[in-house]
């Protein structure tokens, strides 16, 4: 009898698990690639050992792909602009090493517009891999600029709709307006709710990938402070109902534990291509939900996984391409050039000090912290590691200001989050973060508010980015239109030696 009602039960539950499946599927994430195709030596993780490179992605991808073949991998922008790979091939050695990953969607981040839009648009013409975005438009028309903006997968018997957006803060925020010109963000919110209205009724799964939020942090050591740096995406799940997951990207902030913000799950990694994120989900067909999910980031380590072969073909192509440029040695350099997020660096410095050098009527010269992307080991000093440390093709502008705006200017970089201003040897400043600047100096003297004064910058803060506004009503504006790089060698060449230096330029008052 007992054994008559053990197996009836079984066979109930047997039933019942046929009809209410619980479904298990793994979703692998990446962000911010930032061009990192090759391994290297990322001393916030390991000091001896190195990380990341694509043809380790590679492997990892498809070894996850084939312990589950239903497994996807969605990245979430900013593959372009890191190493000078990028930089010397406007992005296409990026594009043509991706198709190698095994990427089952990707959306387009800020960075894809370094080199302009045109060039966006002709390089992820080459992928061979779905790249989304549903809110980039022509101005004025209701042209999407790439016009893809979801697609439906089907993974187990799932249907699931993946969204590719760009927030609107971020676009305008963080890309060189110039490089943007006849085109516009529009509200990622709105787009959202319509693309889910119509994916809805179509898909048992709904995911963004989304490029927005705060801009990564371009430190060597940076903050981790996980629910501060995603706040636009538990903001963005907590206004618009409806998506099961965010794959989001550019605060360079990896979720060790997936966020959940109105039902709605958040990942994302440290970006740069130093692990994979690994996403694992349970969905009940019954309940029509993910009922529970884990997540983690995967460090990649070179001295773990084998190259795989075709995307190391690749990669050496490309390196072997812009080899003849990036080898050139530039200067014998001392002491490593150290960038830092949050305080003077010294290799803010050197850029500060070049741009100032450049013409001797410019009195300071500010660098936005986040253009700085590479430190520069101790050694060599090469032109590929030159654009590596600066892989943005900016130009020194000269702008003549009232000392009332070099405050404004001031005292807008000390209020935000983006990064502090690194100044040449004539200024020095002292600020409260989140706050205020306090002092300025300039060649030794506090900054008078009625007198004139000529500041040089890269062309992206001149031109409003990062919202540094004020340099649009300067006096007089002079984009010279030579590369920063090229100024950074030629300053350099001047030289025997580098020595890279620090000189309390910069002073934090909390
Ligand atoms: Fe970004």
């Amino acid at each position: 009898m007992l054994r008559k009602i053990i197996k009836s039960i079984f066979i109930i539950s047997l039933a019942f698990e046929t009809y209410a499946e619980v479904k298990e599927l793994t979703i692998l994430h990446t962000n911010d690639l930032h061009a990192h195709l090759f391994p290297r030596i990322a001393p916030w993780i390991s000091e001896s050992r190195k990380i990341g490179g694509f043809a380790n992605l590679a492997t990892l991808v498809k070894q996850e792909k084939q312990l589950n073949p239903n497994n996807i991998l969605i990245d979430a922008g900013d593959y372009f602009s890191g190493p000078y790979i990028s930089t010397l091939t406007e992005g296409e050695a990026v594009i043509k090493s991706m198709n190698f990953l095994g990427i089952d969607a990707a959306c387009i981040g800020n960075h894809e517009f370094d080199h302009g839009w045109d060039n966006m648009l002709e390089q992820i013409q080459k992928a061979e891999f779905p790249i989304l975005n549903g809110n980039l438009f022509f101005e004025g028309t209701d042209q999407l600029v790439w016009d893809n903006p979801y697609l439906i997968l089907e993974r187990l018997g799932l249907k699931i709709g993946i969204i590719g957006l760009h927030g609107k803060f971020a676009f305008y925020d963080t890309i060189n307006f110039k490089m943007t010109e006849g085109i516009e963000a529009r509200d990622e919110e709105e787009y959202l709710r319509k693309y889910i209205e119509e994916l809805k009724p179509i898909t048992d799964l709904i995911i963004l990938a989304v490029h927005q939020g705060m801009p990564g942090r371009q430190s060597t050591v940076g903050l981790t402070d996980v629910e501060r740096n995603l706040y636009k995406d538990i903001l963005l799940a907590k206004n618009v109902p409806g998506v099961d997951i965010i794959v989001t990207g550019h605060a360079h902030q990896g979720t060790e534990k997936a966020l959940v913000s109105n039902g709605t799950i958040i990942v994302s990694t440290n970006a740069t291509a130093t692990e994979l994120g690994k996403l694992q989900i349970k969905y009940d067909t019954e309940k029509k939900r993910i009922v529970s999910h884990s997540n983690e980031l995967i460090t990649i380590f070179d001295d773990e996984l084998e190259d795989d072969p075709d995307m190391l073909q690749e990669i050496t192509f490309w390196q072997e391409e812009v080899d003849q440029i990036a080898k050139v040695p530039v200067i014998p350099l001392t002491k490593k050039l150290v960038r830092s997020y949050g305080k003077e660096s010294n290799m803010g410095n050197l850029f500060a000090d070049a741009i100032e050098s450049f013409d001797e009527r410019i009195d300071i010269a500010v660098v936005n912290s986040g253009a700085l992307r590479q430190d520069i080991e101790a050694g060599t000093i090469t032109k590929g590691d030159l654009i590596s440390a600066f892989p943005f093709p900016n130009t020194v502008v000269m702008t003549k200001l009232k000392g009332s705006q070099v405050r404004k200017i001031f005292n807008h970089a000390a209020g935000m989050t983006n990064g502090i201003l690194q100044v040449s040897k004539n200024a020095k400043y002292s600020f409260t973060p989140r706050e205020k600047v306090n002092d300025i100096w300039i060649k030794g003297k506090l900054i008078d508010d009625n007198s004139e004064y000529w500041v040089a910058a890269p062309n992206f803060v001149t031109q409003g980015g990062d919202g540094y506004w004020e340099f649009q009503n300067s006096i007089e504006y002079q984009d010279s239109g030579i590369l920063i790089v090229d100024v950074a060698e030629n300053y350099l060449k001047n030289k025997d030696v580098y020595e890279p230096e620090y000189g309390e330029r910069v002073q934090i008052i909390r």
